[in-house]
């Protein structure tokens, strides 16, 4: 049985990485791509773990190569999702979950059209503000390049088939446990 993909996207700080590491730890079942970026390793981040880190020509190379479901180009760097392992698991019937930004969304809309889009809505814009600048890991620029991205992709919340709101870190896990199972 092929099992349906399901796409958590929103804006950056929403806490999607947060949730997506609390069904990691709770929620074996589910089975939760790893991208490449070209972005730098932060401080605790694991190769292989968050993300595959490549350089520029690798993830040229895996472009060419028609490696990558859906790629994105996100505040300066880029971010993919390699096309193998996920087929490999959606095929057996695993549930599979991909965190990506909205750009990356709307590809896989195209490519996989009965996946599941979740967006992840801040309980506020204030909130949101006070999340992105509470990580304090970024530039300034950096920063304001995350905000306006973090704008354009919170009027996007219409194109998705479901919003979920970040109140909680269980309360996001289970509701979206309890999506995936239908
Ligand atoms: P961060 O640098 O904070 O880890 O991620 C920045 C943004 O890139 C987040 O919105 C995250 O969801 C997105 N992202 C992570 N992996 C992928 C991917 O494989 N494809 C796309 N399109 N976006 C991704």
């Amino acid at each position: 049985m092929h099992s349906r993909l399901t796409v958590l996207s929103g804006p950056s700080g929403v806490g999607k990485s947060t949730v997506v590491a609390e069904l990691n730890r709770t929620c074996p079942g589910i089975w939760i791509s790893v991208s490449v970026t070209t972005r730098r390793p932060r401080p605790g981040e694991v190769d292989g773990r968050e993300y595959h880190f490549v350089d520029d020509r690798e993830f040229d190379r895996l472009v060419e190569d028609g490696a990558l479901l859906e790629w994105a180009q996100f505040a300066g760097n880029r971010y993919g999702t390699p096309r193998d392992p996920l087929n490999a698991k959606l095929e057996m019937g695993v549930a599979c979950l991909l965190e990506i930004d909205l750009a990356g969304a709307r590809q896989v809309k195209d490519a996989v059209p009965d996946a599941r889009l979740v967006f992840l809505a801040p309980p506020s814009w204030e909130e949101l503000v006070r999340r992105l600048a509470g990580r304090g890991t970024e530039s300034a620029e950096v920063m304001e390049r995350r905000l306006a991205a973090a704008r354009d992709e919170l009027a996007a919340a219409g194109e998705f088939e479901v919003t979920l709101v970040n109140t909680s870190v269980q309360d996001v896990c289970s509701q979206l446990v309890a999506l995936m199972k239908h």
